[in-house]
């Protein structure tokens, strides 16, 4: 069946049984066993200026032990480390969108886990454009693949097993024992669906386990899609912008980029538009009954006045659920 972006959320809701069986339940106590899903989040800031506090999106899931990492945002493998997770544990990586917050480390990550001993396949999911990014890495990284193999012998060539994916359409995007993962196009990109605009889709992601439902809201502005994916979802990860504070600290740091008032007026305008207010937040996670709300992805995300309250104050106006303000490396 051609999934497209239109009829990807009907066939989400009316298919998605069908398509994927049941997961097999998990007996045992998750933490102490390996069993279970936990989720870590590895990069809370947002946008692509590296931050004193908060390192770039990314975040982990660890199902039965396995790793499924969501966003490469620049320095993930660094993240996973300071986690207790070895870069050559990772073979499934799903990225959002393609800003390179959340994209630069996608072939690095890969790099590393082969470098650090991985044999065994590795697997980028995204939208249009992930296939061709992982084919351009392998090129990029033959110079060391090719000395390391000289040396160290034995090792099958990363050609052989970094493997991108492009996802089309909203839908279902993969499934293996542990996880079945949906996604539905956001509304991060106004341009999307616009001739020349390919790389133009953002995705939101939903990972089911046998034990949890949990949601990655990437970059967006509100979005009904997003709402109706997080349906009932044990958590949402969302991403979350507070748009007086955005443009009082983000002024300033374009003018010290040399930016001209043209061109931070513009930028100013387009950022505030396609992230999502925090109220809206609370609007979106009360809607869709979610029972974790973790907020992640601040924009400002260096507000050297930031508070915990000062994010939640607008989200619980409409939100009555639990709120996390997330930090690097937090479990959850
Ligand atoms: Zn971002």
């Amino acid at each position: 069946m051609r999934i497209t972006r239109r009829t990807g959320l009907k066939f989400i809701a009316a298919s998605a049984a069908a398509a994927f069986p049941a997961l097999p339940a998990v007996a045992g106590s998750p933490a102490a066993s390996g069993k279970g899903t936990r989720l870590i989040l590895l990069g809370t800031g947002g946008g692509p200026t590296p931050l004193p506090g908060r390192n770039q999106p990314a975040n982990v899931l660890l199902v039965n032990d396995e790793p499924y990492v969501i966003d490469a945002g620049n320095g993930v493998a660094r993240q996973l480390m300071l986690a207790g997770i070895g870069a050559h544990r990772v073979g499934k990586i799903f990225i959002t969108h393609h800003h390179d917050d959340h994209n630069a480390d996608m072939g690095t990550l890969m790099g590393l886990a082969w470098s650090n001993g991985r044999a065994a396949p590795s697997d980028a999911f995204g939208p249009p454009g992930t296939e061709a990014m992982v084919a351009a890495f392998i090129d990029y990284f033959e110079p060391n693949a090719a000395v390391r193999r000289a040396f160290s012998g034995g090792k099958k060539p990363p050609r052989d097993l970094f493997r991108g994916h492009d996802v089309t359409a909203s839908g279902p995007v993969f499934e293996d024992d542990n996880v079945r993962v949906t996604c539905i196009e956001n509304t991060h990109y106004p341009n999307h669906g616009q001739k020349d605009g390919a790389h133009h889709v953002s995705y939101s992601y939903r990972f089911e386990t046998a034990d949890r439902v949990v949601v990655f809201s990437g970059d967006t502005a509100a979005s009904a899609e997003l709402a109706e994916l997080a349906k009932g979802a044990d958590v949402l990860v969302h991403e979350v912008i507070n748009a007086e504070r955005t443009e009082a600290l983000f002024k300033k740091k374009f003018a010290e980029q040399g930016r001209s008032p043209e061109e931070i007026a513009r930028v100013l305008k387009a950022v505030i538009a396609i992230h999502t207010p925090l109220e809206d937040v609370g609007r979106l996670a009360e809607s869709a009954s979610v029972k974790t709300l973790v907020l992640n992805h601040f924009v400002p995300g260096f507000d050297p006045e930031e508070t915990a309250e000062g994010w939640t104050a607008g989200v619980k106006k409409h939100y009555a659920g639990k709120i996390i303000v997330g930090e690097d490396l937090m479990e959850i």
